[in-house]
């Protein structure tokens, strides 16, 4: 049976790297041992951290100066461990709040340091992404996440803020190109487009992690895995062989510039249909609209869970909304092909037909 699975995250992933993946748990590669059971030092798996490390880089054309990390703790071990060696005691930073994850990661960091929120959608319900905020100077770095799951804004470009971006890419890395130069650190917990749980990929900027501002514990420390390539102790072996082969997809695809052409595709037939509707409606502000999770929501409420169980029927699953949000979001990630999006455009549209 084919699903059509929109789940925000854990999420879908191409199905010939849920093919290979599990040949891999068979017999990885014919050595006859599956990728569960061999060493993290063996040269198989050395080849394949090398691998991800390397497709990484080139996929995000990550320059010169910057390592590839794979961490683990998921992304909200980030809104920790950015802070707790980035920022000193009466230092100051910035966050734009976007919406949950912001907020989330603000909380950390006031653990450790001046936090100034430089600018907010909150009031608005986090329908947008604020735009022309002032960045004083003595703002030592500026967070933000870059792709607003819950709520289905995306930051569409990056502002210039004249100080190292930290990014929470999670639910868009690889989802488009990047000028990764604006940034000192971008993590992404791989769940949503690149993988399964388990890991999380950051990309740091050597020179801007290099001097923790305080103690670190090892294992909190930028510098443990750049110095021992993510190889400190025992890295989540498989999550990060599939983050590979999703890797490789990607690139056997077009590459993230392809991705987002697809991505771009997707979203105009998806939002295109919102826009049509006189049923459901987008909740997001237009020019701040994620192309990676769509959230819509339902002018008659009472038709909601009906139209939930068309959605069921036709092997669609994974939309209902967050429950902080309410209604529907569809998350259309890079593994999410246009027919999955048009299988849900097509199920809207006889929904509202018989319900409109
Ligand atoms: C899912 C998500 C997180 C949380 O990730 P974990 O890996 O579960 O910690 C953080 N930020 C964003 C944008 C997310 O989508």
């Amino acid at each position: 049976m084919k699903v059509y699975n929109f789940s925000a995250g854990p999420a879908i992933l191409p199905k010939e790297v849920f093919a290979e993946a599990s040949e891999a748990v068979k017999d990885f590669q014919g050595i006859g041992m599956s990728i569960l059971e061999i060493s993290h030092r063996s040269k198989e798996f050395q080849a394949v951290m090398d691998e991800a490390m390397a497709l990484a880089k080139e996929l995000l054309q990550v320059p010169e100066g910057y390592e590839v990390l794979f961490l683990q703790g998921g992304a909200s071990t980030q809104f920790a461990m950015s802070s707790m060696n980035l920022l000193g005691e009466g230092e100051t930073v910035g966050y734009v709040d976007t919406g949950t994850w912001s907020a989330k990661a603000i909380k950390e960091a006031k653990m450790y340091g001046n936090v100034n929120v430089l600018a907010s959608s909150k009031e608005a319900g986090y329908d947008s992404i604020p735009k022309g905020f002032d960045v004083p100077s003595d703002v030592k770095y500026v967070h933000l996440t870059s792709n607003n799951t819950i709520y289905g804004t995306q930051f569409q470009s990056f502002p210039d803020v004249g100080v190292p971006i930290v990014a929470d890419m999670s639910s868009d890395i690889l989802s488009r190109p990047i000028d990764v130069s604006k940034f000192g650190i971008i993590y992404a917990g791989a769940q949503k487009n690149m993988g399964p749980s388990g890991v999380t990929m950051a990309i740091v900027k050597k020179d801007f992690v290099a001097n923790p501002v305080r103690k670190t514990p090892t294992m909190f420390n930028y510098n443990t895995f750049i110095e021992k390539q993510s190889m400190f102790n025992t890295p989540p072996v498989f999550p990060i062989y599939v983050s590979m082969l999703t890797m490789r997809w990607v690139k056997k695809n077009g590459g993230v510039a392809k991705m987002n052409e697809v991505n771009t595709a997707k979203a105009d037939l998806l939002y295109g249909a919102f826009d049509k509707s006189d049923l459901f409606y987008g909740r997001a502000k237009v020019e701040d609209r994620s192309k990676m999770n769509a959230v819509f929501l339902i002018k008659d409420e009472s038709k909601a869970g009906a139209f939930l169980e068309a959605c069921t029927a036709a092997n669609i699953s994974g939309v209902k909304g967050h429950r902080s949000v309410g209604g529907f979001r569809a998350s259309i990630y890079n593994a999410m092909d246009i027919n999955g999006v048009q299988t849900l455009v097509d199920v809207m549209t006889e929904f509202e037909k018989a319900h409109g």
